[in-house]
């Protein structure tokens, strides 16, 4: 689905880390009182297996990939919406990808440290965001969101 480079070997999670972080992820849903739809739970299953951030248009052809009913890029766009708003999924704006989180009950206002060479994203947090809520308070600014996304190359490309 995702081109390497040839630093990194295995990433794939396992089958057994996929299944249960699917289930993790709908009993987060149906806690929330929402429905676990097919759409929501492929779209959430491709982010997971790819474990890095992947573009809506690869989601999109790895539907096709496996076979399944040809999801509409509408119904795809629609359940990426839901998992990001529901702290499933990241949205990682400079690589206009999503990310499945990796990280239990965080306060939602995630950094990432971004690999140009293998295309790898971890989730880092430094505090930045009070850091800049502070310095903005000072300046009489209320910031809403804070977006911290550091490109460079990971352990194993450097
Ligand atoms: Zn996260
Ligand atoms: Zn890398
Ligand atoms: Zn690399």
């Amino acid at each position: 689905m995702t081109m390497s480079c040839s630093h990194v070997r295995g990433a794939e999670p396992a089958t057994g880390a996929v299944a249960k972080a699917v289930a993790a992820a709908e009993h987060k849903c149906v806690a929330a009182g929402e429905r676990w739809t097919a759409s929501r739970r492929r779209t959430y299953e491709l982010l997971i297996r790819a474990g890095r951030p992947v573009k809506a248009y690869d989601l999109i052809a790895g539907y096709a990939d496996a076979g399944e009913t040809a999801a509409k890029p509408p119904t795809i766009y629609r359940a990426l919406d839901f998992l990001a708003a529901h702290g499933l999924i990241h949205r990682i704006e400079s690589l206009n990808a999503f990310l499945a989180c990796n990280v239990e009950g965080h306060a939602h206002t995630a950094q990432f440290l971004i690999c140009d060479c293998c295309g790898r994203a971890e989730e880092l947090d430094a505090g930045i965001e009070t850091i800049v809520a502070s310095a903005a308070n000072r300046r009489g600014f209320t910031p809403t969101r804070v977006i911290m996304e550091v490109h460079g190359a990971c352990a194993d490309c450097t």
